[in-house]
Formats: C-alpha cells, structure tokens, sequence
C-alpha cells in the first residue's frame, strides 16, 4: 500500500485554517484522501509523500503541454524581470487578442479575463445587452462555471456531494446552496442532442431566449459528440431567430484543435469562451466573437472588469502555449490524438479481457470511461446509467498503482505522455481492474 501519511496530516491540518481544507469544492471529492502534491514535470506529478504518478488529471484541463512545460516557464520567467501586473496596458495583451483572433475562426475580437466562469459570465452579458432579450437556453449534463446566473443541474459523482440535484424533467435546482434562486429564473434547461426539443423552444420562445450556451463536446458528462447536424441546426436557428450562440470551448478551446472545437467542426457560433489549456496552469480566460457583439464592450456598453485581466504572467503564458500549439502546422493535435487513441484501445481491450462492461467516449486528448451495460452513451440519460460509485473506487485502485485520474471518469491526455507513459499506464490498469469488485 502506498503510503498517503502526509497528504492526510497535512489535509487534517489545512482543515483547521482552509474551510473543507481545498480550495474548489471538487478536490475534497478525491479518494482515499485529497492529495498534497509535492512537483510536476510532463507527465508526472508527485506527492508530499513521495509517490509519484502518471497524471491524467492534468489540474482539471490546463496542463494540455503537461506540467512545468519549458517554453511556458521560461516565457514567464522572462515577464517576471519586467513586473507581474500593472494596471495599465501592456503590449502582451493586444500580440495575445491578435493570435487568438488568428486561432479562433468565429474571433474578430477578444477580451481577456481570469477564469472560464467570468468568460461566461461576459459572455451571457454580451448576448442580454446585443439583441435585449432575458432567457438563456442551457443543456442538462453541461458545466458553465459558478456563476448564480447559470450553475445548476450538474450531477457529476464527485459534484453532487455539494447538493447539485439530478433533476428528471428539466426542473431547474441550483447548484450550490446559498445560490440565489432568482437568478436561474432566466434559464431553460433541455436535453442536448434533442434537435426536437430544441428547434420547438427556440421556435416558442425565440422572442424571450437571448442566448444558447453549449459545450461543443458534452466533455463535463461522458465527453459525448454531438449528434451529426445537431450544432449546425443550433447555429441556423439562432441565426434565424436572432439569438446569440455562444459555445463554451473552456474545456474544448485549444484542445480539439487550434481553432477549438468550433474550428475543428466548421461552424461560427457568435462567441465562444475559452480557458484551461489556454494559460498552460496560469489563471486566464478569453470571450471571442463577432465584433458586433464584441464591440459593446469596446464602447462602455457592457462593463468588463477585473483587477488582473490581462497581466504579465497570464498573457505570457498563453502566448507560449499557442506558439506551441502552433509548431510544426498543428503536428502536436496528430501526436494528442495518436495518443489518446492508443490509451483508450488499450483501455477497451483490457475492459475486454477482465469482462467489465463499459464505455470510453474519446474526443482528441480528452475522453471519459464509465462503467456501465449500455451499449452506447450518445446523451445525458444514458451516461446516467453508468455506475459512477464503482468508478470511484476503481480510480482509488488506480492511485495505488500509480496513475491519478478524476474520479468521475474524465481523462486528459498532454503532449508530454508518451508510449512509455501509456504502456505502464495499461500495466497499472491491468492490475487495478484485478482487484475491482
Ligand atoms: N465552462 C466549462 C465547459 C468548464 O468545464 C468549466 C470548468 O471546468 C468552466 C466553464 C468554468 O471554468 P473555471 O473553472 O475556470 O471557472
């Protein structure tokens, strides 16, 4: 057994000073107990006690390049000499808009911001104060950030400890409790990758419905793809109908490819949110879009703010990343992809070779693996058939033979993880599945 001794002392001792001894909710969820990390390099991350791990975690997404990635260490040390943050501008921040707005097809211009809840939080302003409407159309299983205005129904294993509800026919809960209730009077919620339910409300409620928010991918609930034409139907009815699509790519953004997912599948919705892999591990998000919309900021319409939108270290470390990500003409989306497939075959054969049921959804480097008897998980009905509870434990199991995985199924993958990684990573697994009841 590896020994934990003092992640759980520590965890004890910050319980004292730390409210729940974590510092977003989520991490209190990790099994046997919420660990002390003591350094990461590429794919690896260590403990306060020694162990260390394959990780697959990756810091909840950011790590895309993996951990202490050279070119955003250096780039962030070389800003650091000048300062950290200023409050006044920079010239990081417009070189920054400008590769965005060469990344990202739907981006004529960009704001900058700290986090992906703040993005979407922009983001549903933008489209309120741009057409006048109120109702926001939101997707059950999808994950937007915090905000009271738009966090409810999230029935993730490791969420729903904090009172997130599983609602059953589109009732809306908050999320948290605290939230007020007030601000969710606003949403609709629906089924994704229904294209009846959705070209019948948008059709009904069209004149009151301001905005659409989507993951492209439902990666926050069994990483599913959406249906052939179901975005497409989505960008035709908002267009017709004169409402915003806005796709949340704070998860997607970078990872499917330069262009996020909106780019890898061609369409256009009017904004996007992107976050996570843009900063490498350092806290920064950005709202794209049409300049139409983008430009209510620009003239004082919707206010933009926040202490350090935009800084030195933030905007360095985007920089590095998509010079990065840009090398080679997009070569390291192939190399991601090649791996990621390669681990999620080894997964399907060994699932195979133990005679557990179960289902990996992959969307380039980020896929989910539930445990369950369905034969497919195309929506959120299904994926709620998976038995999250065994996951749970079988992502402990994992821990113990080395390889840190969310305990809700959710895997990433980085350009640092090699064959060497994806061999022991099947090795580990073998044996985890052995013990699995
Ligand atoms: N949107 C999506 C799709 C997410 O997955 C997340 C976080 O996981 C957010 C928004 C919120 O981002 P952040 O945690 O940076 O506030």
């Amino acid at each position: 057994m590896k020994t934990l001794d003092k992640s759980r002392v520590n965890y004890a001792e910050s319980q004292a000073f730390l409210a729940g001894g974590v510092s977003s909710s989520l991490r209190s969820a990790m099994k046997p107990v919420p660990l002390f990390a003591a350094a990461g390099s590429g794919p690896r991350i260590s403990d306060v006690d020694g162990n260390e791990y394959i990780d697959y975690l990756l810091g909840y997404g950011p790590l895309l390049l993996g951990h202490s990635n050279p070119a955003i260490t250096d780039s962030i040390h070389a800003a650091l000499k000048c300062g950290t943050t200023f409050g006044l501008q920079h010239t990081g921040e417009f070189e920054l808009a400008r590769r965005l707005t060469e990344a990202l097809p739907c981006a004529e211009q960009v704001v900058l911001s700290g986090s992906g809840t703040e993005a979407v939080m922009l983001a549903l302003r933008l489209a309120r104060a741009y057409n006048g409407k109120r109702k926001i159309v939101r997707f059950h299983g999808h994950y937007h950030g915090w905000a009271d205005s738009i966090f409810t129904s999230f029935p993730s294993s490791d969420m729903r400890q904090f009172g997130s509800v599983l609602d059953s026919d589109n009732q809306i809960f908050p999320g948290t409790e605290g939230q007020s209730q007030q601000a969710l009077e606003d949403i609709l919620l629906l089924p994704w990758n229904d294209s009846a339910a959705l070209e019948e409300t948008l059709r009904r409620y069209g004149h009151e419905i301001a905005a659409v928010i989507s993951e492209p991918v439902m990666c926050n609930s069994g990483c599913i793809l959406p249906k052939p034409g179901y975005l497409e139907l989505m960008r035709k009815l908002t267009e017709e109908l004169d409402i915003v699509m806005i796709l949340d790519e704070v998860i997607t953004g970078f990872r499917l490819s330069l262009g996020g997912a909106h780019g890898k599948f061609g369409l256009k919705p009017d904004l996007v949110t992107i976050g996570k892999a843009l900063g490498g591990g350092i806290a920064i998000s950005a709202v794209a879009g049409r300049k139409e919309l983008m430009e209510l900021v620009g003239n004082g319409t919707v206010s933009h703010l926040g202490t350090l939108n935009g800084n030195c270290i933030a905007t360095s470390a985007a920089l590095a990343t998509i010079s990065e990500l840009s090398k080679a003409g997009g070569a390291v989306y192939e190399q991601l992809e090649q791996t990621a497939v390669r681990l999620v075959e080894g997964i399907r054969r060994l699932l195979v070779k133990h005679g557990i049921a179960g289902i990996i959804n992959q969307a380039g480097p980020v896929f989910h693996m539930m445990f369950t008897d369905e034969l497919k998980v195309e929506d959120f009905a299904s994926f709620n058939k998976r038995d999250a509870a065994r996951y749970t434990e079988f992502a402990a199991g994992l821990l113990e033979e080395g390889v840190l995985v969310r305990s809700n199924g959710l895997w990433y993958v980085s350009t640092a993880h090699g064959d060497q990684e994806i061999d022991e990573t099947l090795s580990a697994m073998d044996r985890a599945l052995n013990t699995l009841r």
